[in-house]
């Protein structure tokens, strides 16, 4: 089966003061359906045209991989974001405030994290048993591929800030943690 075209959950100018509508409409219009379309073109016609999308992550090397796990990684990353300012449901801030001691400690290490990865790549809070951790990711990285499950992305290449922060990752980031779908985040963690 064919690898769907996400739906954006929200419209392209629901972001403004964060996002551009003409950022998304790159990002999400051209970006992410370029690599929908050459993930399509990979399988079409071979065993990998059966499995799940994290399935051929997890088993995918070379285009493959970074064409299905970008498709992963942004579908990922637009639905951790809310145009609205959302408030962190109990069960999330408990876990937070268990592994890195509160929500200003988390929010700062990860918004380091994010401003510190080199390049083109991801910034990821993900879980694995009881407890959260940050990781960074280059290029098309996915931490489904080292066993975690992922609970919020931001995605740190150039092409999702720059029409609207040009080298500004530090304040992209600072905004982007303004609209994170934290009822989200805790759709995730059970
Ligand atoms: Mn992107």
């Amino acid at each position: 089966m064919a690898v769907q075209m996400p739906a954006l959950p929200y419209a392209q100018d629901a972001l403004e003061g964060f996002l551009s509508a003409s950022t998304l409409s790159f990002h999400y219009g051209k970006h992410l359906k370029n690599y929908v379309d050459t993930t399509n073109k990979l399988i079409a016609g071979t065993a990998d045209e059966s499995k799940s999308l994290t399935d051929i992550i997890k088993t995918a090397k070379g285009p493959l991989f970074n064409n299905a796990a970008q498709v992963f990684n942004h579908q990922f990353y637009f639905e951790s974001i809310s145009p609205k300012s959302t408030s962190v449901p109990p069960e999330v801030l408990a876990i937070i405030e268990h592994s890195f001691g509160s929500l200003d400690e988390f929010l700062s290490k990860f918004k380091a994290a994010a401003a510190g990865n080199f390049g083109s790549g991801w910034t990821w809070l993900v879980k694995k048993g009881g407890t959260l951790s940050i990781v960074s990711t280059s290029n098309a990285g996915c931490p489904i591929t080292d066993g975690f499950t992922p609970l919020l992305t931001v995605d740190v290449w150039e092409h999702a800030y720059y029409l609207d922060y040009q080298n500004r990752r530090a304040d992209y980031l600072a905004k982007f943690c303004e609209h994170i779908d934290w009822a989200k985040v805790a759709e995730r963690l059970v």
